[in-house]
């Protein structure tokens, strides 16, 4: 549907802004953990300034759940022109060749926002906004980012969907006493 590397960039925008609902970037320990977990290489600060900058990112990013639009496209442009994106093809590590719109000594969150604003690309170009929805488990506040082929896509991936699904057989069962 996406490129690979937008679907990997939009599943990475999901899961940064869900790092916020119970906060999963305690410290820069957290951080880092969640920077390798994502595979991102360059510069590092491990600073506090740095995890700061990452946490005010990800508010900015949320807002793209709740926008029309017109106002995701403002985002998305607001996001590349602070950071000057140029879009260049690079090849590293296991990828092919793949767009990077940041040198790799950028500060992370700068190359974060552009790697997010990338990803949004692709979904505004592609008509596909409909893809980001909200987490379908009553309890739960996370976002979601769909890029199934069936658009069935109902629970983010902090496990809500196993969760429902285990309530709703304990209801069956119980109800069946
Ligand atoms: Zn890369
Ligand atoms: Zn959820």
């Amino acid at each position: 549907m996406f490129a690979d590397d937008s679907e990997v960039g939009l599943a990475f925008v999901a899961a940064l802004v869900n790092t916020a609902y119970e906060e999963k970037l305690t410290d820069v320990d957290a951080l880092d953990a969640f920077v390798s977990e994502w595979k991102w290489t360059g510069h590092r600060a491990r600073t506090l300034a740095e995890l700061k900058e990452v946490r005010a990112l990800r508010v900015r990013l949320r807002r793209l759940w709740d926008a029309d639009e017109d106002e995701v496209v403002r985002i998305v442009n607001g996001l590349l022109r602070e950071a000057q994106a140029l879009p260049q093809l690079v090849k590293h590590d296991d990828w092919g060749y793949h767009l990077h719109a940041t040198p790799s000594h950028a500060p992370l969150a700068t190359r974060m926002a552009v790697e997010a604003a990338m990803a949004f690309i692709d979904v505004v170009r592609t008509g596909e906004l409909s893809r980001l929805r909200k987490c379908e488990a009553a309890d739960c506040r996370n976002v979601v980012i769909d890029l199934s082929k069936n658009r069935s896509k109902r629970f983010c991936d902090d496990g809500c969907g196993n969760r429902v699904a285990v309530a709703a057989y304990r209801e069956r069962k119980r109800d069946k006493k």
